[in-house]
């Protein structure tokens, strides 16, 4: 029998691993399996900054296996604006949950670290050894330091106490239930958003960028299923990236054409190339994931994203919007 406690299960990503558990068929290799029990917890169960919260949710559920997922996100404002509020709020969840996971003798957690960990300055593509080679960019360093700690963390759990507890890192994700904000979201959801705004109003779709920039995305039920693979199949305190290859990344270009498409949009639709691109790319690598699962189907992009305009477009009045 084993019980997995997914924290930070209201979210994107929790989400989309309780939409697989309950879709894929039961007994194969990503859905549910005879004697699981899977916990979908979210903050107003425990506020996981706080020891005690911690305590009394693993007391409640007696986790045997945790995904651990909550935690402060946000985007790039939010970061550059509340940088103390993300180191000290993700320390002390990470902190909060490693440790509890270590007094109730959790058999296994898989904590989940970002690309944005990543050293500012470091050659490319980015993989699982790069981590601590170098300073964060300073937009997040507060997020970046705290996610880089659980790594240490994983180490020296391991070392001391011999504990199984080992982290994901995934690329940008998107799916149904994003954070679809206007403000605060990361750019496909916030580019659905503004995409069907324009249509509504009659106003121009305006990007802001050139749209040249690449970046890797993953659809957020094939990274659900990465997570289950990693909870049934992989054992080692080093991490794996969790992303599509190299050789998929996407430009902004192209993820606002396939926006366009899947909202409907027929107006005036352009780039505002006096704003900030950011960096123009930042691959990272995902040989050690193909090596070790013999491969996996992602979903094609332009796919994942109608499913999740549609999502959108269905949910639009209790999305986070
Ligand atoms: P969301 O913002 O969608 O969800 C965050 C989750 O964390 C929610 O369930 C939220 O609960 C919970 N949470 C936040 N603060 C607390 C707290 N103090 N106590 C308990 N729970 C809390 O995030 P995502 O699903 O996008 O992200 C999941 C993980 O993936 C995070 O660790 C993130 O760093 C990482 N990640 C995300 C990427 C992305 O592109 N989205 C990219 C790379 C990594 P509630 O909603 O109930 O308040």
């Amino acid at each position: 029998m084993s019980v997995i406690l997914v924290t930070g299960g209201s979210g994107l990503v929790g989400k989309a691993i309780e939409h697989v558990i309950n879709t894929e068929s039961e007994g194969s290799r990503f859905g549910k399996r005879a004697g699981e029990t899977w916990i979908f917890a979210r903050s107003s169960e425990g506020d996981l900054r706080d020891p005690e919260q911690t305590r009394k949710l693993y007391e409640k559920y007696k986790p045997t296996h945790v995904i651990h997922l909550a935690a402060l996100v946000g985007g790039l404002f939010k970061n550059m604006k509340y940088k103390l509020t993300f180191l000290r709020d993700n320390i002390l969840i990470n902190d909060n949950v490693l440790h509890a996971s270590y007094e109730h003798k959790t058999q296994k957690v898989i904590s989940c670290l970002s690309t944005c960990v990543f050293p500012d300055k470091v050659e490319y593509p980015l993989d699982e050894t790069k981590i601590h080679s170098g300073p964060p960019h300073e937009s997040n360093f507060g997020y970046a330091h705290a996610k880089r700690m659980v790594d240490v963390q994983n180490h020296a759990y391991k070392e001391e106490f011999g504990c199984n507890f080992t982290s994901a890192i995934p690329t940008n994700v998107f799916g149904p239930h994003d954070n679809f904000d206007l403000e605060d979201s990361h750019v496909i959801p916030g580019l659905i958003h503004k995409c069907y705004l324009a249509k509504k109003n009659g106003t121009p779709f305006v990007v802001s960028g050139t749209g040249k920039p690449l970046r890797q995305f993953i659809f957020s039920y094939d990274l659900a299923k990465l997570f289950i693979w990693m909870l049934r199949e992989y054992d080692d305190v080093e991490p794996v990236i969790l992303s599509v290859g190299e050789d998929e990344e996407v430009s902004i270009k192209e993820v606002a054409d396939a926006i366009v498409k899947a909202v409907g949009f027929q107006g005036d639709y352009s780039f505002d190339t006096t704003r900030a691109d950011g960096q123009f790319r930042k691959p990272a690598s995902n040989k050690k994931l193909l090596s070790l699962t013999g491969g996996f189907q992602f979903t094609p992009f332009d796919q994942a994203l109608d499913l999740t305009v549609k999502w959108f477009l269905e949910n639009y009045s209790n999305a986070r919007i």
